[in-house]
């Protein structure tokens, strides 16, 4: 089978390697689709994702697919069932899995690579999805449980006005889940005029860039900021622009070796709370329920769909990455 692998100083090369049979509670998944997500860029550009990386490494975690096989000791899968998977593994043993904190599991490593053609998961991390469910869309899940989690952190209140900074893939999922939270205002803050055009589109209020919204920030109570970006002047902007008794959720993944400021003295008159989210815990099945809900719009997210092999060339220049979300195509099955 392939595999697309991290070879480090910024190297991408699809290798043959040999397929097996799954064992003990693995569930083989025949890959359909996989996304690119922005901390797979992170590693090809050697920084640190959610773990430290040391290549050669197979990179993707995004990704959906149809069981082919199944280990001895797996319960609730069969050949055939359309799955995605959550590439985030808890011993479940640990201290912090036993606090139900999965996410900082002692033991975590990834365990659905999916710039592959096959994967195994063990069955605790894989997912099952209807048959209306497209696979492409399917690989969203992960990506979205994130967005998920994200938000069961900030809780927004209905009525709410809400910022988001950035309109890339994770900021056009954010967006629509916002929509759907009951927020009465969305300002989308996007220097790009195509990007602002799309977050109109997919139901933001205003679309402004990063002068204007200092503008905005002074008429309006902005009680949630969400940056999706990752960048020090936009993470820095966002504690300027929240309003009095709001919340700042730094979403965007920054570069490690940059801190950022912050005035306390500000922070403090506004009573202002501050919000990281680290990866997905407990958040795939209501990631899985809403894209089968059709209620999310991912079409117009996509900015490319690419084989294993033309992902050398998207790494290197992220031409399509720039302009959204790029789908790696394994099967390609839908
Ligand atoms: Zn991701
Ligand atoms: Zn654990």
């Amino acid at each position: 089978m392939r595999a697309g692998y991290y070879t480090g100083d910024r190297t991408y090369e699809v290798r043959e390697i040999p397929e097996r049979e799954p064992k003990g509670d693995e569930v083989k998944i025949e890959v359909a689709w996989c996304g690119l997500c922005g901390t797979d860029i992170h590693k090809f550009e050697g920084k640190n994702g959610a773990s430290p990386v040391i290549p050669p490494i197979i990179l993707g975690h995004e990704c959906s697919g149809i069981v082919t096989a199944v280990g001895p000791d797996v319960q609730y899968f069969k050949p055939g069932d359309r799955v995605a998977a959550d590439p985030s593994f808890g011993c479940g043993k640990c201290i912090y899995c036993q606090q139900g904190l999965p996410n900082f599991c002692l033991e975590r490593h990834g365990v659905a690579k999916g710039f592959s053609d096959y994967v195994y998961p063990p069955e605790q991390n894989v997912y099952k999805v209807s048959e209306d469910l497209d696979l492409r869309d399917a690989a969203f899940a992960e990506p979205l449980s994130c967005v998920i989690h994200g938000l069961d952190l900030i809780q927004i209140q209905g009525g709410a006005t809400v910022a988001i900074y950035g309109l890339g893939s994770i900021g056009s999922l954010m967006l629509q889940m916002v929509k759907l939270s009951g927020a009465s205002r969305i300002i989308v803050v996007e220097r790009e005029p195509e990007k602002q055009k799309l977050a109109l589109e997919l139901g933001a209020d205003y679309a402004v860039d990063d002068r204007e919204i200092e503008q905005l920030a002074e008429r309006l109570n902005i009680d949630y900021v969400i940056e999706c970006i990752g960048l020090k002047q936009t993470m820095e902007q966002s504690f300027r622009i929240a309003g009095k008794n709001s919340k700042v959720l730094l979403f965007g993944l920054g570069d490690p070796d940059q801190p950022i400021l912050m005035n306390q003295f500000e922070a403090y008159t506004k009573e202002l709370s501050i919000y990281t989210s680290y990866l997905n815990p407990h958040t795939t099945k209501r990631a899985v329920a809403l894209l089968e809900s059709g209620k999310l719009n991912t079409d117009a997210i996509i900015s490319a769909s690419l084989s294993l092999e033309e992902m050398e060339e998207e790494l290197k220049t992220q031409e399509n990455a720039k302009k959204g979300k790029v789908m790696v195509r394994l099967s390609g099955k839908h």
